[in-house]
């Protein structure tokens, strides 16, 4: 394949290159923010649009030379608000959070007060977080989970929105296990005359292919990531109203980017392409399957699954009852070749770095072509490693099971 020779000459880094492609191989992927993109992504995200600087947007650039960068840019723009149905998109944002923090400062000042979901309840950092830009710059107020239900409480995101009349409302998250129900929250933000704001970054796949509601309708912007459920290059989406576009444009270039990647872009346009075919919606629909054979393997074997199961690819175990800690957790099952992290839960005690969750995704075994049976594969390996975290060489054989059991997924078959 095409980074094979030419990286060879470089032994340091061809090295470990080979190494993380062996570990991608070799272990069970289930970050659930993690994917496997094609080889096409791959491709164009080397590509040699990594050398092209286009400033500014497709005709309307600081650049010479920016033909073809305007026509990768032109049909990602196209695809991606054929996929969502949105009426305007832009396709610069190199990640997640500077798509979030170009959305805020469409519609923004700083001092101005913003209503997220507390992060300890499965929010995102960028939704106000102390330890993150938005937390510095905005008034950050925060709704939650009900303690009984574990479920996003509506009511007391209508009493905290009319007590504290947020500018902005942002809905969405990194560890809400179940689906939003979006038109609430325009009501509650329309109560209090916000602006919705919908962060899909981990359900973008699941709304493509029609498993997940649309938030689009509801929101006046929708920011995503490219690289979880939606399997694209690692980079963001904002989507917006029309009367929106000018500002969110302006707020992405000059206001928070410089040059965009337009590398990444061609791999925005790849991943979209593939999202438009009829089997992407077959795989979504394998990732919720699968997500759901994993709970109901989990539950049986005892453990607690926070708001007691999933409706989309993640979940999130509460180990509480378990008597060990996330980050226990999270270190035993590397020793078993299972990559996952370790999440604080709703009404957390412990420290971040200690957390008394695990969240488990699918999207990425998904991609590799596992299926329920293989699933319930998977669940013994971490069921078993759970059970056992302290014995570090039952913990190495199943590292060793787990690594003969991948070989029946190849993965980049033609790489390196
Ligand atoms: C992952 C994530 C982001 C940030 O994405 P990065 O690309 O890591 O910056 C933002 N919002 C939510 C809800 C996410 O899950």
């Amino acid at each position: 394949m095409h980074l094979n020779k030419s990286l060879a000459s470089d032994a340091q880094l061809y090295e470990i290159l080979r190494r993380e492609l062996g570990r991608q191989r070799n272990k069970l992927e289930m970050i659930a923010s993690e994917n496997f993109v094609s080889e096409a992504i791959l491709e164009a995200g080397a590509s040699v649009f990594t050398n092209k600087y286009a400033e500014g947007y497709p005709d309307r650039r600081y650049y010479g030379g920016c033909e073809y960068a305007d026509e990768i840019e032109a049909i990602t723009q196209a695809r991606a608000k054929k996929l969502f149905g949105a009426e305007h998109v832009n396709v610069q944002p190199h990640c997640g959070s500077s798509a979030n923090m170009a959305a805020y400062f469409s519609v923004l000042n700083p001092g101005d007060a913003i209503l997220g979901m507390d992060l300890a309840h499965g929010g995102h950092l960028t939704h106000g977080a102390s330890a993150s830009f938005s937390g510095k710059l905005f008034k950050c107020h925060f709704y939650g989970v009900a303690k009984d239900t574990e479920l996003i409480d509506y009511n007391q995101v209508a009493q905290v929105a009319e007590a504290v009349k947020p500018k902005l409302i942002v809905a969405g998250g990194s560890s809400y296990p179940r689906i939003i129900d979006f038109q609430k929250f325009r009501q509650i933000a329309d109560r209090c005359k916000a602006v919705l704001m919908v962060d899909m970054a981990h359900f973008a796949g699941l709304v493509a292919a029609g498993l997940y509601p649309s938030p689009v309708p509801a929101a006046e912007i929708v920011t995503t990531t490219t690289h979880k459920t939606l399997r694209g290059p690692r980079g963001g989406l904002i989507f917006c109203r029309k009367y929106l576009a000018k500002s969110v444009d302006d707020q992405v270039f000059p206001g928070v980017q410089g040059g965009p990647l337009m590398h990444i872009i061609a791999a925005k346009a790849a991943a979209l392409g593939e999202a438009l075919e009829a089997d992407f919606i077959d795989y979504q629909r394998q990732v919720l399957k699968n997500a759901k054979r994993l709970a109901t393997n989990l539950t049986d074997a005892g453990f607690r699954l926070v708001s007691g199961g999933t409706d989309t690819h993640l979940l999130l175990i509460d180990l509480k009852p378990s008597g060990i800690t996330g980050h226990t957790a999270q270190v035993a099952l590397d020793k078993a070749g299972i990559t996952a992290n370790k999440n604080t839960v709703p009404f957390e005690k412990e420290r971040y770095s200690v957390a008394s969750g695990l969240r488990l995704g699918t999207p990425a075994l998904t991609s590799r072509g596992m299926l329920e049976p293989d699933i319930d594969q998977v669940s013994e390996f971490i069921i078993e490693a759970l059970r056992n975290t302290e014995d570090d060489a039952r913990l190495r054989k199943i590292g060793l099971r787990v690594e003969e059991f991948t070989k029946k997924f190849p993965l980049y078959a033609d790489l390196l």
